[in-house]
């Protein structure tokens, strides 16, 4: 890697020798986002060849080592023993037409019916919380067909849980995590005097919040394994139905609804013999099959893996493609020519039954598995394919837009 001299004063540029190969090219990119907070945004460019980094200031020459440096072990981490996953495709409705291909989010803001709160959290208005609503009532049905009992889970996670499934070591980068003031009378009051918020920052005295004892949640299902560690479940298997906030913190990569700090789910959850949680999911898949034909939705399926982290990267990837784990459900975007994950069919195998001590009754240890919806990205792929006036949208969801609207 060889770093040439900045062409303008804040973009450093590398050359990748050898070149970065075209399926990493999208996750070394999310990565680099995370290298060093000058980092303002990363890109990979010539096929691979180099990469560039707008940074934040002017760099001074022991930072633009630093951050030499650090490109290169990301790049060679991931690149080093890495290999083209296999692609296999369950569903490709790609062709399915749309009458729209900017990008929504100018009109969203403009009108807005999305509101922007914060770096990667938004409120929604009522057109696209109704949508949202038209989905939920989808899935919440669809839920029901697979006989899936309702749970409500805290948006709360214990950090002790999060390391016993290895998710401290897994997706480090993304985790969020809350504090609060110690106990202490001295702390609290000299917080309420002299603490201000500074550059959109908590700027408090030194040494008065807690260390973290829980973390924002990722995601729904963690729940239902923690309700369920150390426990006996039926042999029968369990099908468990939530809806649920979820926060994975994307730094620079968080752009639009697409990708959020902050977004909800619905996710259907199984716990049981191998054989149950891959015919449910598969259920799951063809029974959802007419809700995105109502939503006119342009989409495939096919397999995928995590965002690990670049420590465990290359194996975990290499481990779910070649057992084929994940699949997701890729919205096409057509104003950028690309698609995007609405939601995902996952297998776990006995990962959680293992780390968690769940057994069924026969004293074996469960499979798990997952689907979830991603509401945002989906409200989002269905604007950018429909456009933003519910005139234009497919007949099934104006009749429920107007069977809810106010009168
Ligand atoms: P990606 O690879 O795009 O980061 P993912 O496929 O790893 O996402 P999952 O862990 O499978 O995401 O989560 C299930 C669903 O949750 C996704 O298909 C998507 O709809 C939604 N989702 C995940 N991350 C985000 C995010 N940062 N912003 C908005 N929605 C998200
Ligand atoms: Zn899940």
């Amino acid at each position: 890697m060889t770093n040439t001299p900045p062409r303008e004063p804040q973009i450093l540029e590398f050359a990748n020798s050898p070149a970065i190969p075209d399926f990493l090219i999208k996750d070394v990119r999310a990565k680099l986002a995370y290298i060093d907070e000058a980092v303002d945004k990363a890109s990979i460019v010539e096929d691979g060849a180099r990469i560039r980094l707008v940074l934040k200031s002017v760099p001074d020459e022991s930072l633009q080592k630093a951050i030499e440096d650090k490109v290169a072990r990301v790049v060679t981490a991931m690149v080093k023993g890495a290999f083209e996953p296999r692609l296999r495709s369950l569903e490709d409705h790609m062709d399915r037409l749309h009458a729209y291909d900017r990008d929504p989010m100018d009109e969203l803001l403009a009108e807005r019916e999305v509101v922007r709160e914060g770096n990667g959290y938004y409120t929604l208005g009522p057109k696209l919380s109704r949508l949202i609503d038209y989905m939920e009532s989808r899935f919440l049905w669809l839920a029901g067909e697979m006989q899936a009992e309702p749970y409500r889970f805290p948006a709360l996670i214990p950090a002790e849980y999060m390391e016993r499934v290895k998710y401290f070591s897994n997706f480090p980068h993304s985790l969020s995590f809350v504090s609060h003031l110690r106990e202490d009378l001295e702390v609290i009051e000299d917080f309420a005097q002299h603490a201000c918020c500074s550059h959109g920052v908590v700027d408090a005295p030194d040494h008065s919040m807690a260390a973290p004892g829980a973390m924002l949640t990722p995601t729904v299902c963690h729940h239902l394994y923690y309700a369920l560690a150390d426990q006996t479940i039926p042999m029968d298997g369990m099908t468990v139905t939530a809806y649920g906030h979820c926060f994975r913190y994307e730094s620079s990569n968080m752009i639009s609804l697409e990708r959020l700090w902050n977004f909800t789910m619905r996710e259907i959850i199984f716990v049981g013999p191998e054989s149950f949680v891959k015919q449910g999911l598969e259920k799951v898949r063809k029974k959802a099959a007419p809700i995105f034909a109502d939503l006119g939705l342009a989409y495939r399926i096919e397999n995928a893996s995590d965002p690990f982290f670049i420590g465990t990267f290359t194996n975990q990837t290499a481990y779910q493609n070649a057992l084929e784990l994940k699949f997701e459900i890729r919205a096409l975007l057509p104003f950028k020519n690309d698609t995007v994950a609405v939601g995902s069919y996952n297998r776990h195998q006995t990962f959680f039954g293992t780390h968690l001590n769940i057994h069924m009754e026969n004293e074996e240890l469960p499979h798990t598995g997952c689907v979830g919806f991603g509401y945002e990205r989906l409200a989002f792929a269905f604007v950018a394919q429909h456009g933003t006036d519910p005139k234009g949208w497919p007949e099934p969801v104006r009749a429920y837009m107007d069977d809810h609207a106010v009168c």
